[in-house]
């Protein structure tokens, strides 16, 4: 028998574990991080409700935080397995976990200074160690490649056009097989190539993720082109809070195609983010290496992210810089919610003055700044004070690098017979709820909203 037991990830966008039990083998897929309201985040510090010693393996579908964001921690409490994922995941994960141990270091430290912490004496979640450890147990796979990872055992990667290296994960176990999504992406990622189909054959399982279950996105591909010149025209300065890892390089790309068309003015560009600094460089290598995953259409014009157009704040010294221009500006820099990292320090400057635009361009998680801000509060607290918001809210839908619930369904009728299981993960309870309806109008699927650690045979 083999049964999946949900320990993350459902019933809310982050967070995602889902343990695969076998008779004689357990896989752990996806070791991800709560983010957002404290009540999640606190289930971070919880001890896993399994053995780490007893996993066979692990597989990550992408480098998110909230994918990737406990493997050190997985890893410290014993964990001694191989980490499978794709190359471009295993790249872009080292640097995304060396990131969040530094950020856990520097918090418990700051917590310390502070005397606030809930702690006697604050800890990190895990340190730079664990992560490192954790990063020399990422192994990389081809896509498209069966490869077994424990005895009988098989997993695939297949192109989800989420992110670069982004999967959705074919595992075979004990004669099962069962599909994870992952996050999956869109047709029209502007560097990346379309997702895969679903494989042929039976699907045992198929958890699918349903973050805009409830949603679909329409493409108003001008609104960016139009907030930036607004801002402009009235003197001020853009800020766009992005995640790092992606959304940075696809608002790089985008500013690039609309500064070449005269379409807005070319004002400065400064990237205030040293991990996403880091990413852009996993991508130019990609594609320069012709990734599998990338768009070929876009290798042919050269370097995407030419470095002719923005200035890179790589030092503490040169984000400060920053903060001295008297003229507009645009500012990328993360992180993606406005949760921690540098733009936090560009908010506290930036928000009091109505001539300023905050631009969100990703998803919102309840309980994050980004989140309060995109809600129309009128203050926001940023280190300790109460900043006053005057300056312009503006959300740009454009840039969702998550299929919408159209796009899921059309994704999912790609399937040569219906799954035997299908599990709605990934996603807050009525975007769930939402999308099970569409499954059941649009395709004639009925499915589970899992409950979390709870296991289900499949
Ligand atoms: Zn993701």
């Amino acid at each position: 028998m083999v049964e999946i037991e949900f320990l993350g990830g459902v019933r809310s966008v982050t967070g995602s574990k889902f343990l695969v039990r076998g008779e004689r083998v357990e896989v752990l897929v996806e070791c991800g991080q709560y983010q957002g309201l404290k009540e999640l985040r606190r289930r971070n510090w919880e001890p896993f409700p399994i053995e780490p010693r007893e996993i066979d393996a692990a597989v990550i579908t992408h480098a998110h935080l909230d994918h990737c964001g406990l493997l050190p921690k997985l890893v410290r409490e014993g964990f001694t397995g191989s980490i499978h994922c794709t190359a471009d995941t295993a790249r872009l994960s080292a640097i995304v976990l060396a990131d969040a141990a530094k950020m856990q270091m520097e918090d418990a430290e700051y917590a310390a200074r502070k005397g606030y912490s809930e702690h006697k004496v604050p800890l990190p979640l895990f340190d730079e160690r664990d992560a490192q450890e954790a990063i020399e147990y990422l192994t990389p796979h081809p896509f498209h490649q069966r490869s077994e990872i424990a005895p009988g055992t098989f997993v695939t990667f297949h192109r989800a056009a989420h992110i670069l290296g982004s999967s959705f994960v074919e595992l075979e176990i004990e004669g099962r097989r069962i599909i994870f999504s992952g996050d999956l992406g869109r047709k029209n990622h502007p560097l990346l190539s379309d997702p895969d189909p679903l494989p042929h054959g039976k699907i045992d399982a198929l958890l699918v993720e349903s973050t805009y279950g409830d949603r679909s996105h329409r493409i108003p591909g001008d609104a960016l082109r139009d907030v930036i010149n607004r801002t402009v025209k009235r003197g001020g300065t853009v800020v766009i809070p992005a995640f790092a890892v992606d959304r940075t390089e696809v608002i790089l790309h985008r500013l690039k195609e609309l500064i070449t068309m005269g379409a807005i003015p070319k004002v400065p560009i400064f990237v205030d983010s040293p991990m996403a600094l880091a990413s852009l460089d996993v991508y130019r290598a990609a594609f320069e290496s012709d990734a599998v995953d990338i768009d070929l259409k876009i290798a042919v014009d050269g370097d995407p992210f030419d470095s002719e157009f923005y200035q890179a704040a790589r030092s503490v010294e040169a984000s400060k810089a920053i903060a001295q221009m008297e003229s507009s500006s645009i500012i990328v820099s993360a992180s993606g919610m406005a949760a921690g990292g540098r733009v936090l320090h560009h908010l506290r400057r930036l928000l009091p003055d109505p001539r300023n635009t905050v631009v969100l361009v990703g998803y919102q998680s309840i309980g994050t700044r980004g989140r309060t801000l995109a809600d129309g509060a009128s203050t926001l607290k940023l280190f300790g004070s109460v900043v006053d918001v005057r300056a312009e809210i503006a959300e740009v839908k454009e840039f969702s690098v998550h299929a919408d619930s159209g796009e899921m369904i059309t994704w999912l009728s790609t399937a040569s017979e219906k799954p035997g299981h299908i599990f709605i993960v990934h996603g807050e309870s009525d975007a769930g709820t939402h999308f099970q309806g569409l499954l059941s109008e649009g395709l004639g699927w009925s499915s589970t909203i899992p409950d979390r650690n709870r296991r289900y045979a499949i």
